[in-house]
């Protein structure tokens, strides 16, 4: 627990997301005796690259052959982890079976990187550990943190090789937050000023989730500031991994947070705030000691609320917020 606090604080003062990657995996490598970590990313293709590794000096990505990994194909495929306890024996490594006969690790762990509903890449884990002992509950969990852990440095790497210049990569940089990696204050006002001249146009829906944390005050008092940004990392990812494409999640300020929901309804944002308010209260916050973290929300939604201007929208959804945290917190209410 504290070497993994030790590595969150670690990436929270490094801004290359390469340094970062790797030092997650020589770290976990190092928590875990006899094992190897590896981060691998998946490009627009589909195809996995192994972009950092505990036991390999990488001077460029090496490209894996799906075919010749299951584990992984797997993982891919399901969304879910796959824990193999005895690679000798199990069932899904039969295709590679003389592959893998000279290998000297048992236990393989493989968790899905997941940002915006889809896989960006796999955290792995391979382990001597002898078959009897397996991969532990333990094991499992550290390496599900981990990667969680991982998301955001493995999301900026893969943007960073996505945009063609150093040029584009800071102008995408420029507009995010820094801690939470959501859009910044001044981006999402001009996406909202965009959008509702859009909806007025055309006539369609427009809504806007608006967020605040509840007693954060007590949060940062009790466990510490960093601990608090911890917290505030994690909901950013939260609210990026149920937003749609067409959606814009953004950190308005402090621990105050907004959504635009392009073409959405008042029904739709009652939804999406109502799903974000139980996913954050449902959320383990080891940093907390797996204290529970709830949401106030407002909701306000154009042509249904008659508001005359974004900012009109920004304040209805902003009141109706207020409101919920008057009648008790931890609720959606709707303008
Ligand atoms: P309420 O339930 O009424 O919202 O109470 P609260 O304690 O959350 O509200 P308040 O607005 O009084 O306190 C917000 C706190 O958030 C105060 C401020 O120190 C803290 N905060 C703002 N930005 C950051 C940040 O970037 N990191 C951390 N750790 N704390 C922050
Ligand atoms: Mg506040
Ligand atoms: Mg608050």
């Amino acid at each position: 627990m504290i070497l993994l606090l030790e590595l969150a604080e670690n990436i929270s003062a490094i801004r290359n997301p390469m340094t970062i990657l790797h030092l997650i995996v020589d770290k976990m490598a190092g928590m875990i005796g006899n094992a190897r970590c590896s981060i691998v990313s998946i490009n627009n293709e589909g195809v996995p690259f192994v972009k950092a590794s505990s036991d390999l000096a990488l001077h460029e990505d090496i490209k894996l052959e799906l075919c010749r990994y299951p584990e992984i194909k797997k993982a891919l495929n399901s969304k879910q982890p796959v824990i193999i306890n005895d690679i000798k024996n199990d069932p899904l490594m039969d295709s590679v079976r003389t592959q893998i006969k000279g290998l000297n690790f048992n236990s393989i762990v493989v968790i899905p990187v997941i940002k915006k509903e889809s896989v960006i890449g796999t955290f792995l884990l391979r382990m001597a550990t002898p078959l009897s002992d397996g991969v532990t509950k333990r094991i499992h969990k550290l390496c599900q943190l981990v990667a969680n852990l991982s998301a955001n440095a493995l999301e900026t790497a893969i943007l960073f090789e996505r945009t063609q210049t150093a040029q584009e990569f800071f102008e995408e940089m420029s507009i995010r937050d820094g801690l939470t990696k959501l859009y910044n204050h001044q981006h999402f006002y001009s996406c909202l000023e965009k959008e509702f001249s859009r909806a007025s146009r055309y006539d369609t829906p427009l809504s806007l989730v608006f967020f605040d944390i509840d007693n954060f005050k007590r949060i940062n008092d009790n466990y510490g500031h960093t601990h608090g940004d911890m917290v505030l990392g994690t909901i950013g990812q939260l609210t990026n991994s149920i937003a749609r494409q067409s959606d814009i999640p953004a950190r308005y300020g402090g621990e105050e947070f907004a959504v635009i929901l392009p073409n959405t309804t008042s029904e739709g944002a009652l939804e999406m705030a109502n799903r974000l308010g139980s996913m954050i209260r449902e959320h383990q916050f080891e940093c907390l000691d797996g204290e529970q973290v709830t949401i106030s929300s407002g909701t306000s939604t154009f042509i249904e609320n008659n508001a005359q201007s974004c900012d009109q929208l920004l304040q209805r959804a902003d009141e109706a917020m207020y409101k919920a945290k008057s009648l008790g917190k931890n609720r959606v209410s709707q303008a």
